[in-house]
């Protein structure tokens, strides 16, 4: 279902001079209200009058992570601090963390672009959503949960961790719907199933998850596994929260970035360079209706592409796909450009393995060495086929090389052996770095 039929199935031309018209004001409030944007139009010797049509996107200035950080706490913010009804702060996973303000009415768009989003996942008033991203400054728990009520349907705020009870729970009050990390999904369906649940034979049919990179190998795990249709949500704390791009369950196939508020941009992300639909590079957002921390083009280090092809469901926002990696957590190993997703996406080809792995770059003398640890799956671990664990170790190594490029030294361990994640998982260890 269309929540907003009126926004989300706007005409493109009348879409474009909505956001036109928003554009302007957003960079006349920001050259009036944040000294950041002041001096940055400045410097570039440019004043807010110069947006004319969309097309002079490219000559407004970026707007970095580190700008955020370097306005902490509150020197971004747009408006006077006593109209800030909720902070919100990053998860800080690559440093240090950004503190994100909302007005009443950014509340109130986020909660209709998160319904938006539950809505195109197929789910309505009358579901249950089982809601376990993290309640707190992480923007996920709450986020989902006003959207989920200003959807109508009835949420359940059970929040991270306690993955027995969440178990159980979600067999004994029959949601239908559940919010979470990709990751989180495995893990509680793991968990589940030791305790003798299989969620397959719950209620639960849709499962929308964001807020970590995976993959459409991990999409058809978590599907087969928990019996349900999974989808993808997009959203970053310093543009909104969850909620910004979502998956529709008719294409499953990209996130529809609600245009109305956000104006995506793809560039390369070395040089700056605007690059056309399709191509991959990193997405940049300008925020169109925020009003407490507006941000012009900002460069969310997420790779992606944008797709402007009509969808079948409908809405006429463009679509961004999968998140391939960041611009800034691409490996590079003995030259090669390795993206974590793309090691992810060989592992899970491979039957006798579970999705649950690390990945461990070090020097070796003057070299740069791979090296994969990945969890066999429970059955193989019972079956005799352990005894062809090192075929299946080479066998692996091979694919890595023929798809990658790269020689990686690959080992499988026990099941169970590896750290579990709760919130986002991290399973690069960049050793590296540290020389
Ligand atoms: P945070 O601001 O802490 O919520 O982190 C936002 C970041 O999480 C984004 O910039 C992405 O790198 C990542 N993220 C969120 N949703 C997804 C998704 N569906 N797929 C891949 N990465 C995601
Ligand atoms: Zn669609």
């Amino acid at each position: 279902m269309i929540f907003n039929v009126d926004k989300e199935t706007l005409p493109r031309d009348e879409l474009a001079a909505l956001q036109l018209t928003r554009l302007k004001n957003q960079c006349e409030r920001v050259y009036a209200n944040v000294p950041f944007y002041r001096k940055a139009f400045d410097d570039m010797g440019i004043k807010p009058g110069i947006v004319n049509s969309l097309e002079d996107l490219p000559r407004l200035p970026f707007t970095e992570k580190q700008d955020l950080r370097n306005g902490y706490p509150y020197k971004m913010f747009a408006v006077p601090i006593d109209t800030i009804v909720r902070l919100h702060a990053s998860s800080g996973t690559t440093g240090k963390s950004t503190v994100v303000g909302y007005t009443k009415r950014d509340l109130d768009n986020w909660a209709e672009l998160m319904a938006r989003s539950l809505s195109a996942a197929g789910l309505s008033s009358s579901d249950f959503i089982h809601n376990a991203y993290g309640y707190g400054l992480f923007t996920g728990g709450l986020g989902v949960h006003y959207g989920a009520e200003r959807l109508g349907a009835t949420v359940i705020p059970i929040s991270g961790g306690g993955s027995k009870r969440q178990a159980e729970l979600l067999r004994d009050f029959g949601a239908t719907g559940m919010t979470c990390t990709p990751s989180y999904a495995l893990y509680l369906y793991e968990v589940a199933y030791d305790m003798g649940i299989d969620i397959r034979e719950l209620p639960l049919r849709v499962g929308v998850f964001g807020a970590e990179p995976w993959t459409e190998e991990m999409r058809a795990e978590i599907e087969r596994k928990l019996g349900i249709t999974a989808l993808n949500i997009y959203g970053l704390s310093e543009i909104m929260g969850p909620g910004v791009a979502q998956e529709c369950a008719e294409s499953k196939c990209g996130m529809h970035i609600f245009e109305d508020h956000f104006l995506p941009e793809i560039i390369d992300p070395v040089t700056g360079a605007s690059l056309p639909p399709g191509a991959v590079g990193e997405l940049v957002i300008t925020t169109l209706t925020k009003e407490a921390i507006p941000l012009i083009r900002y460069r969310t280090r997420d790779l992606c592409s944008l797709d402007l092809t009509p969808c079948v469901c409908g809405r006429t926002h463009a679509r961004i796909t999968r998140i391939l990696g960041r611009s800034d957590d691409m490996l590079i190993i003995r030259g090669v450009n390795v993206f974590p997703q793309q090691i992810e996406a060989i592992l899970v080809e491979m039957e006798g393995i579970s999705p649950h792995y690390e990945i461990e770059v070090k020097r070796e003398g003057t070299l740069d060495a791979l090296e994969i640890m990945v969890e066999f799956s429970e059955a193989m671990f019972q079956s005799d086929e352990i005894r062809h664990i090192q075929k299946r170790e080479k066998s692996l190594q091979k694919s890595i090389k023929d798809y990658l490029g790269v020689t990686a030294k690959v080992r499988l361990v026990e099941p169970q052996s590896l750290k579990r994640f709760e919130g986002k998982a991290s399973r690069v260890r960049d050793l590296r770095k540290k020389e």
